[in-house]
C-alpha cells in the first residue's frame, strides 16, 4: 500500500502531506488509506480507479460485468458488501468474480475467499459505483436504514448465527493454529476505528498478527465466548472464563477475558499449557551450586519456600519442577492453583474457585485436614492465606508458594506487610527464589562484539568492581528463524536467598529489603542482575534485554 501511495505522490495527485496522514492512519488500525482517499477526497474516485488497476495490475470493470441478480447471497452477507464496498459479480465452482474499490485490503480479501471457498479475479470499480449497484441489487431505497438498524440491533441470535458461520470458525481455527504455531502465550482481538486488531504475546512481547474487517473480527469474539460458555449478549460488563475447546485437530485449554471498549468488545485468550512437560529442576537455568542449595532446602521435612517476581516471571514453572523433584509415593503432595498450569503425575492439584468460596485461604484449611506432607500453594495474594500457610510450615508441612514481590529479600518484607509475625517467618523461612524471564537471543544469527569500556557501569554500578570487563558480548540481530526479532525463547535468571542463622537474626517487625539483600550480598549472594550478566557473557541474552528486564523495578 505504500508503494501505491508513492506512485499517487510522485504522479502529484496527492502531497506528502496527505500521504504521512493516510499511513498514520492506517497505522494506528484506523480505515485503509483507499477508504481514507474516498471519504477525503483526496482523488477523484474515477481516476483513483485508473490509477489502482494500474498500480495492482487488476481490470477494471465494463459496464456489462454487472450482475443482474445476487451472486452466492448465503456466503456474502448484504451487510458484508455494504461495510467493505464488494460487489459479487459472478461466480463458477472454482472462481468468484468481485468488484472492489480497495484490493490492498488483504483481510476482506481473505474473507470473501474463505466465505466462497473459491478463487478470487477482481475488478477494479469506484466506491460510489459500488455501493449504488448494491442498493439497486438488494432493491433498497431503505436499504442504508436496514444497515444502520442492523448494526444497532445485534441481537443474541445473530451474534449466535454469525459465530456458527463456517468462515468464522475457520478464521478462529486459523487464530489459534497461528497462534501455538508462533509460540503465543496470548491472543488479544481487540477492536479499533473500523477494523479489528489481532495481536499475540510471544516471548513476552506483543507483536501485531493483522487485522480483521469489523463484523468478521466481532463474530471471531462472539465465536470465543461461546466456546468459553460466556454470555454473549452481554457486552458491556467485563467477563471471564475458562474451558478446554477444541478448535480444527487441536485442544487447548485457554482462559479468556473480554472488556467492553469505546470501540466494542475486546478479548483476550490466554493459552494455559496443561499439556506442556514439568521441566526438569536441573534445567531451570540455575546455576549448579544452587540447584543443590535448592535441592537441599527442598528435601526438609518442614517450612516456607518461596519463590518471587513479577507476573509472567516464570515462578510456575520454578515451582513445578521443585514439586517435581520432590514427588514419590512416599510424599502426600496436594496443590491449590488459580490456574493449574502444569500437570504433574501423582499430585492432586485443585484449582481455586473463589465465585463458589473456594478461595486460597477456605482450600488451604481444608486441605491440612487430609495430612498433606507438602502443599503449593499458588500464590500468597492476602493475610489469610498467608497466615494458614505459615501455620502449616510451623506445623510439620513443606509449604511451597510465591509472592509477587521485585527482588528474593522482598518476599520478607511482603510477608510482614501481609501481617505474618516476624519470629514466624524467622522459624519457617529457607530460602527465596528470586527471578524474572529474560528473551534467549536465537543461535542461528546472534553476534558476537567487542563492548565498550564502560559497559559494567552502564549496566549497574553494582556491577563493577565486581565483575571483569568480559573481552566479548552477543547482540540480537533477527533472520527467519526468530521471525527478525533476534530472540526465540525465554530464560529465567535468578537470585537464591538462603535464609540461615545469621540472616534468621535479622527478620524484624522493621527490616527493610535492602537490609536483608546487603546481608545476603555479604554472603556471597549472586543477584538477578549477576546471574543477568553471566547469561550474557555465554551469549544467551544481551546486555539490553537485561537492562529491559531488571529496569522494571
Ligand atoms: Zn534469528
Amino acid at each position: 500500500m505504500r508503494t501505491f501511495l508513492d506512485s499517487l505522490r510522485k504522479r502529484g495527485l496527492i502531497t506528502p502531506e496527505q500521504s504521512a496522514k493516510l499511513e498514520q492512519t492506517a497505522l494506528q488500525g484506523g480505515e485503509s488509506p483507499i477508504r481514507s482517499i474516498n471519504r477525503l477526497g483526496y482523488v477523484e474516485q474515477q481516476v483513483l480507479a485508473v490509477e489502482l488497476s494500474r498500480h495492482f495490475g487488476i481490470k477494471p470493470l465494463e459496464e456489462t460485468d454487472w450482475p443482474e441478480t445476487s451472486v452466492l447471497p448465503d456466503c456474502i452477507s448484504p451487510r458484508f458488501m455494504r461495510e467493505h464496498r464488494v460487489l459479487p459479480l459472478r461466480a463458477d465452482p472454482q472462481s468468484i468474480t468481485v468488484a472492489v474499490s480497495d484490493p490492498g485490503d488483504e483481510h476482506v480479501l481473505n474473507a470473501i475467499r474463505i466465505a466462497s471457498e473459491r478463487q478470487l479475479d477482481l475488478r477494479i470499480a469506484t466506491e460510489s459505483q459500488i455501493i449504488s449497484r448494491i442498493e439497486r441489487l438488494l432493491d433498497g431505497g431503505d436499504a442504508s436504514a436496514s444497515t444502520v438498524v442492523s448494526r444497532s440491533e445485534e441481537d443474541e441470535e445473530h451474534l449466535k448465527d454469525l459465530a456458527l458461520d463456517a468462515p468464522v470458525i475457520d478464521l478462529v481455527n486459523r487464530l489459534f493454529r497461528e497462534a501455538s504455531a508462533a509460540r503465543a502465550t496470548d491472543l488479544h482481538i481487540e477492536p479499533a476505528r473500523g477494523r479489528v486488531m489481532v495481536r499475540r504475546r510471544v516471548d513476552g512481547m506483543l507483536q501485531e498478527a493483522g487485522t480483521l474487517p469489523s463484523d468478521f473480527g466481532r463474530a471471531a469474539v462472539s465465536r470465543i465466548k461461546i466456546l468459553t460458555h460466556l454470555n454473549i449478549a452481554e457486552r458491556r460488563l467485563p467477563q471471564d472464563g475458562r474451558a478446554r475447546v477444541r478448535a480444527g485437530d487441536r485442544e487447548y485449554d485457554i482462559r479468556v477475558a473480554t472488556i467492553p471498549t469505546i470501540h466494542g468488545e475486546s478479548i483476550a485468550v490466554r493459552f494455559l499449557s496443561a499439556t506442556d512437560q514439568v521441566p526438569n529442576i536441573n534445567k531451570l537455568g540455575l546455576v549448579a551450586q544452587d540447584i543443590e542449595l535448592l535441592k537441599q532446602q527442598a528435601m526438609h521435612a518442614h517450612g516456607l519456600i518461596v519463590v518471587t517476581g513479577p507476573t509472567g516471571s516464570g515462578k510456575t514453572t520454578t515451582l513445578a519442577a521443585v514439586l517435581d523433584f520432590l514427588n514419590d509415593p512416599a510424599r502426600k503432595i496436594l496443590t491449590i492453583e488459580d490456574p493449574v498450569e502444569y500437570q504433574v503425575e501423582g499430585v492432586s492439584q485443585i484449582q481455586v474457585r473463589p465465585d463458589i468460596g473456594l478461595t486460597f485461604a477456605a482450600m488451604l484449611r481444608s486441605l491440612l485436614r487430609l495430612d498433606p506432607d507438602i502443599i503449593m500453594v499458588g500464590e500468597m495474594r492476602d493475610s489469610e492465606t498467608a497466615k494458614i500457610g505459615i501455620n502449616a510450615a510451623l506445623t510439620g508441612h513443606l509449604v511451597l508458594t510465591t509472592l509477587h514481590t521485585n527482588s528474593a529479600a522482598g518476599a520478607i518484607t511482603r510477608l510482614l506487610d501481609l501481617g505474618v509475625q516476624a519470629f514466624l517467618i524467622a522459624s519457617t523461612l529457607r530460602c527465596v527464589v528470586g527471578q524474572r524471564l529474560v528473551r534467549k537471543l536465537c543461535v542461528n544469527c546472534r553476534k558476537q562484539y567487542t563492548p565498550q569500556s564502560d559497559i559494567l557501569a552502564e549496566l549497574s554500578p553494582e556491577l563493577t568492581g565486581r565483575y571483569k570487563k568480559p573481552r566479548h558480548l552477543w547482540k540480537a540481530v533477527g533472520c527467519d528463524h526468530c521471525s527478525g526479532t533476534g530472540y526465540l525463547g525465554r530464560a529465567a535468571i535468578f537470585e537464591m536467598l538462603i535464609v540461615d542463622d545469621a540472616l534468621r537474626r535479622l527478620i524484624r517487625p522493621d527490616v527493610s529489603a535492602e537490609t536483608v539483600m546487603k546481608a545476603a550480598k555479604s554472603k556471597g549472594m549472586a543477584t538477578m542482575l549477576a546471574d543477568g550478566f553471566a547469561k550474557c557473557c555465554e551469549g544467551i541474552t544481551t546486555v539490553e534485554e537485561l537492562g529491559r528486564v531488571v529496569a522494571e523495578d
